[in-house]
């Protein structure tokens, strides 16, 4: 941390390590001069002063794809829920450039453009499972693919079994607007041939989901459904591990602790983990105890507490795995109930090294890894 840091905010600080993030992201410092522009403009508007007379533009000159792995965590909000801080949950895998997205929550496509990854060249999106707090903005994502108008490359979406039938859905939720504007733009590409989903089996050891020059992706079964709850339904939920040249990353998506993912995981670079903090399993743990004595004991206390991961059990998971860094995610309690942001760290970070002796990253939206 540099001296100027000090003098600042947690908050303030944050907003600095992102910004250098995404100017590192953008590789080419391409973003820089934007923001230069802007602050220009702000002090104009301030001053009054008129603008200058605008110089000739360059000729448009494509940014070289910047060689490497990097983790891109788009929304780190824990559990289902809107605010203005954070996003729910996507992360993104952008290998020699070529993005991969890694669920879908709520604002993950303004975060998406706020990376600087955007949305357009996006043709590979992977879901650890259907709850809406990581697909609500899949149907949103689809659509403005398609009426941007410049993808001619077909989006491939994989999750667990559901995810061919979501993606079919979503279709339906882009049809009104395709008929109008084809009959009214004339558009001309059917959706149907841009947008695919695929079903994943949800299995203990890792199996192969995709495989192409820059990435192999493996995936388990997480244990975020309770055998209550699988022997009476279909669905499932995953855990995604990527290897590429340089980097391995594992996603738990949601998950308890899961010898599954501890296999998945081992020996990986970045251990991508859902934690909640130890004083919200135990509230949950007994309000779940309440709603049982009184005749309920299906309720949602039971399910944050038995089906997502406290500092502890990601520790153990990340220790048994022998990984070399955790980097928290999908954070309860979210940044709202936070208040100062260095205390709140320990509160995640604590147990997690109580058990688990490498680097312990608290991730931030547009954090860049
Ligand atoms: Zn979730
Ligand atoms: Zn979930």
């Amino acid at each position: 941390m540099s001296g100027s840091d000090l003098e600042l905010s947690p908050t303030a600080r944050a907003r600095r390590r992102a910004l250098a993030s995404l100017a590192r992201l953008a590789g080419t410092g391409a973003a820089l001069p934007l923001i230069a522009s802007l602050a220009a403009s702000r002090a104009r508007a301030q001053t009054g002063a008129p603008a200058p007379a605008a110089p000739t533009p360059a000729p448009p000159t494509r940014p070289a794809p910047q060689p490497g792995t990097r983790l891109v965590l788009l929304g780190t909000h824990g559990g289902p829920g809107i605010e203005q801080n954070r996003a729910e949950t996507a992360s993104a895998v952008v290998v020699d450039a070529v993005p991969y997205l890694v669920d879908c929550g709520y604002g993950s496509l303004r975060t998406l453009v706020g990376s600087t990854i955007g949305y357009q060249r996006l043709d590979t999106i992977l879901l650890t499972h259907l709850h809406d707090d990581h697909t609500s903005d899949l149907p949103a994502l689809l659509s403005h693919q398609w009426t941007g108008g410049a993808k001619r490359t077909p989006t491939d979406v994989y999750g667990p079994a559901g995810t061919a039938k979501l993606v079919a859905a979503a279709l339906e939720f882009l049809r009104a607007n395709v008929e109008i504007r084809t009959v009214d733009e004339g558009r001309t590409i059917d959706p149907a041939t841009l947008f695919h989903g695929h079903d994943v089996a949800a299995t203990a050891s890792p199996t192969r989901v995709l495989a192409d020059e820059r990435v192999t992706v493996t995936a388990v079964e997480s244990a975020h459904y309770p055998p209550r709850s699988t022997a009476k339904m279909s669905h499932r939920a995953l855990a995604y591990r990527f290897d590429t040249k340089e980097r391995s990353i594992v996603f738990t998506g949601d998950t308890a602790y899961s010898e599954n993912i501890v296999s998945l995981a081992k020996g990986a670079d970045l251990f991508v983990c859902e934690c909640m903090a130890q004083s919200v399993y135990e509230q949950n743990l007994a309000r779940a105890k309440e709603a049982e004595a009184a005749g309920n004991p299906v309720s949602v206390a039971r399910h944050v507490a038995e089906t997502h991961s406290t500092p502890g059990d990601v520790g153990r998971m990340a220790a048994k795995a022998k990984v070399k860094t955790v980097v928290l995610n999908h954070l309860l309690p979210g940044a709202r109930q936070l208040g100062e942001l260095d205390y709140a760290l320990a509160t995640f970070t604590d147990g997690v090294r109580a058990e688990f002796l490498g680097e312990v990253i608290v991730g931030q939206d547009l954090m860049v890894l």
